[in-house]
């Protein structure tokens, strides 16, 4: 949407404090740039960017960002999507994950994680190792984080449908790293969401305001003493930004401003746009006529305090009948070329096996859409591989692999759930793109038969 039909009342607020820059900030605002983050978990950042059939820049502040340098490039499209090569994200949007910086084995957790953006980010940093919990309060936008989350390969993460209070309640100060990535305002997705435009008035951006200021009362007790908070919006509306920081500062003396690293494009914050404290000065803000993507408002806070000595374990339990252990091994060791995981199953109520990382005891009665990695489902006496199990191997990991070129019709064939001639030997194979996983396929009777999801096929 061009700058043209944006909301006077916001385009003069903007003009007022931005001055000189206001006209280059209202031009770069109607750019879309589109970003691609590279999924360290399939690979070496080096090689996965040099298969890129596109023209691409480097974004300054995430070494794993490219943004596109040609108009149209189908990166939506392209098979390397698919198998979770990359994950198209606002370049802006991916400073999250640089910033907040989860370490492998903390316990991560991301409080409005919807589509994934953020999330799996997140996971990737934390090469699949220690917790991750994914939490979204919209029912309706579980199942693409689940997706997301599948198609990227990510294996340490729960998916909830919870709201924060919930969570807040149960848990208590159990992470080390928490995300909030507000709802909010919106105002720096105008080009791109008429919604967000005819949405927006004052009124909705103290709404907002107030909003935001709830859901970071729950995320302050869900940190450990020494943990952090990284407050995120995609808005440039200060009572959105700083002012939620320093009402936040205000209420929890227990939490202190972190600095943040010194990003290429990250800016200061702007509490003299709303007579808020100088000390939320320390904020952080990504300006779209400063580099590539549409901006971001971040704030870094830690928690006081040193961590407690006994902080739980991943859960290396297991909740599953014994017997089905067995015939889970013997199906998964014909297939995969490691042993398949046995600490942390986990069977539910439709029969599908999870790996779980965290003890069924600290989620049971909460709502869960995934208690884990899902590798593999209970059907009539048969053990199955599950699809989250494919898009989490590499080529070695399995005993049979079919591998196609990115060109090759067979991809989409596969991806439309088709079978082709095949007389190899019979059973389950790993489909790889040039390398790279997307789902498994049966083979048996001189036939390949895709197993590609329903609900994913094209
Ligand atoms: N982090 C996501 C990503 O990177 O893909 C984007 C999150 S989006 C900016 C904000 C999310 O907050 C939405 O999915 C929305 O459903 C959720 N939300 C709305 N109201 C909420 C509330 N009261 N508490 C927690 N989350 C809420």
């Amino acid at each position: 949407m061009e700058s043209a039909a944006w909301p006077a009342e916001f385009v003069a607020r903007m003009t007022g404090w931005l001055g000189e820059a206001s006209d280059a900030f209202l031009t770069a605002l109607a750019r879309r740039d589109v970003g691609v983050r590279l999924n360290p978990l399939r690979g070496e950042l080096e090689l996965l960017r040099a298969r890129l059939p596109w023209n691409v820049a480097p974004v300054p502040w995430c070494p794993e960002g490219l943004w596109l340098q040609e108009e149209e490039a189908p990166v939506g499209a392209h098979p390397y999507h698919t198998a979770g090569v990359y994950y198209i994200q606002d370049p802006t949007a991916m400073a999250a994950g640089v910033l907040l910086d989860p370490q492998p084995g903390e316990w991560v957790l991301d409080l409005a994680a919807a589509p994934g953006g953020k999330a799996t980010h997140l996971a990737a940093r934390m090469e699949n190792q220690g917790v991750l919990i994914a939490n979204e309060v919209n029912r309706r936008r579980t199942s693409v984080l689940a997706m997301n989350l599948e198609r990227l390969g990510v294996t340490h993460a729960m998916i909830f449908n919870e709201t924060p209070e919930r969570l807040a309640a149960r848990w208590g100060g159990l992470f080390d790293a928490v995300l909030v990535d507000a709802p909010c305002s919106g105002e720096g997705t105008f080009c791109r969401d008429s919604a967000a435009v005819r949405d927006w008035s004052l009124a909705t951006v103290q709404g907002n305001a107030h909003r935001q200021r709830g859901i970071m009362e729950q995320a302050a007790l869900l940190v450990r003493p020494g943990g952090r908070l990284l407050y995120g919006t995609c808005t440039f509306a200060p009572e959105e930004d700083e002012g939620v920081i320093a009402a936040f500062l205000d209420a929890h003396a227990d939490f202190e401003l972190a600095p943040l690293p010194a990003l290429p494009g990250l800016q200061g914050g702007h509490p003299e746009w709303i007579g808020a404290p100088e000390t939320v000065r320390g904020v952080g803000r990504f300006w779209p006529h400063t580099g590539p993507g549409h901006g971001h408002f971040y704030a870094l806070l830690r928690r006081r305090g040193e961590p407690a000595d006994d902080l739980p374990e991943r859960w290396r339990g297991t909740a599953i009948p014994g017997r089905l252990v067995q015939l889970y091994r013997r199906v998964l060791r014909e297939t995969l070329t490691f042993d398949p995981p046995e600490a942390g199953l986990y069977l539910d109520e439709n029969d599908d096996i999870y790996v779980t990382p965290l003890d069924p005891k600290l989620w049971a009665g909460l709502h869960v859409l995934r208690p884990g990695w899902w590798v593999a489902s209970q059907r009539h006496g048969k053990v199955t591989p599950n699809h989250a199990l494919a898009m989490a191997l590499h080529p070695e990991d399995a005993q049979a692999v079919c591998d196609l070129a990115a060109a090759d019709p067979l991809v989409e064939q596969f991806l439309r759930g088709s079978f082709w001639e095949d007389d190899g030997p019979a059973g389950f194979v790993l489909v790889t793109v040039d390398g790279f996983p997307l789902g498994w396929a049966k083979r048996g009777e001189g036939r390949l038969r895709s197993r590609y999801p329903l609900h994913l096929r094209r």
